[in-house]
């Protein structure tokens, strides 16, 4: 109610509207996914499933968000760019977090039967953390997209020869754990290729770098998929009109709307 005697409570609520003219960045995080993971049985070290899942839930993210021109994620972690013009909610920060969290939370729930028919969610529900994070520089935003990445790589040539040492190896995860520690990226390769036959660089490509969505945008309507989008098994979410961006990125990509999905390919 407007100019109620009650109304003066909202002088406590603290200013959160970032920085103008940077690049916004909102990181979620599934919380407890060690637990959650185990609870249904993903397969370790990589479930293609959930992967695909996370993707198909960041995709109907960027669908409903028209500001997000990128995104990138792996393991149960996404990062969502705004662009550095985005005025939604004026900029502030726990408007935008929230909204991108619950939006994604939303997804991955509804989503959740396509890719695990034959295990039902039960309380308690898959949730999400968020932050957001603003970088001024294109430099900034392409060091904290490498940052994640290489997250990604260290992560995954652990739990990939982690778990070769518990599935191929027979080890308990304890001997498994002291046989890494103090190893090196070169170490563990050596451990999968000469223990296990296994050459790192031929896991396939999302396990080892992750996935990046962007949204293609321009004023010509023709477009080429280079790579199709992997959550093609997810329902027909409606695409949303296409939106022109106001400024491109310092790379410009020229084709329109539909958001495409690929494995990264930097490293
Ligand atoms: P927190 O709430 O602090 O984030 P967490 O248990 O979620 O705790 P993370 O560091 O986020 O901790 O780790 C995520 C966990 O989920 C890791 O153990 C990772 O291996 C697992 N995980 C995520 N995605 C997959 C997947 N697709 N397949 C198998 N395991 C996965
Ligand atoms: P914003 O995204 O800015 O919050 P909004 O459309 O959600 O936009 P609100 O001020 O939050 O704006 O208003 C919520 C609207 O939903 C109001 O129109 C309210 O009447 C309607 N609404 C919410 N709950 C109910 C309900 N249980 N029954 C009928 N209408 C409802
Ligand atoms: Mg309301
Ligand atoms: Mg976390
Ligand atoms: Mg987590
Ligand atoms: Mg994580
Ligand atoms: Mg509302």
């Amino acid at each position: 109610m407007a100019n109620s005697k009650y109304e003066y409570v909202r002088s406590f609520e603290q200013p959160d509207v970032l920085l103008a003219n940077t690049w916004i960045v909102v990181r979620i995080d599934g919380r407890g996914f060690s637990k959650f993971t185990t609870k249904y049985k993903f397969t370790k070290p990589n479930d293609k499933r959930a992967l695909d899942l996370m993707n198909a839930a960041a995709q109907a993210v960027m669908k409903e968000l028209p500001d997000l021109v990128l995104a990138y994620g792996n393991s149960d972690e996404f990062s969502f760019v705004f662009h550095k013009d985005c005025s939604l909610f004026e900029r502030r920060s726990s408007k935008l977090t929230t909204t991108i969290v619950s939006t994604f939370t939303s997804y991955y729930t509804f989503l959740w039967p396509i890719y695990f028919p034959d295990t039902p969610l039960t309380p308690p529900l898959p949730s999400f953390d968020g932050r957001a994070v603003c970088y001024p520089s294109d430099q900034n935003l392409r060091d904290y997209m490498s940052w994640r990445q290489v997250d990604c790589h260290i992560n995954n040539l652990y739990n990939t020869t982690f778990w070769a040492l518990v599935h191929k190896g027979r080890l308990d995860a304890r001997t498994a754990e002291k046989e890494l520690a103090g190893t090196v990226s070169s170490n563990k390769n050596e451990i999968l290729f000469s223990r296990f036959g296994i050459n790192y660089n031929n896991e396939p490509e999302i396990f080892k770098k992750g996935s990046v969505l962007y949204r293609d945008f321009g004023p010509s309507s023709v477009h080429s998929s280079p790579t199709p989008p992997r959550s093609s098994a997810s329902p027909n979410l409606a695409h949303p009109k296409p939106r022109q961006i106001p400024r491109p990125m310092s790379q410009p990509l020229e084709r329109s709307l539909p958001i495409l999905h690929k494995d990264s390919s930097t490293s």
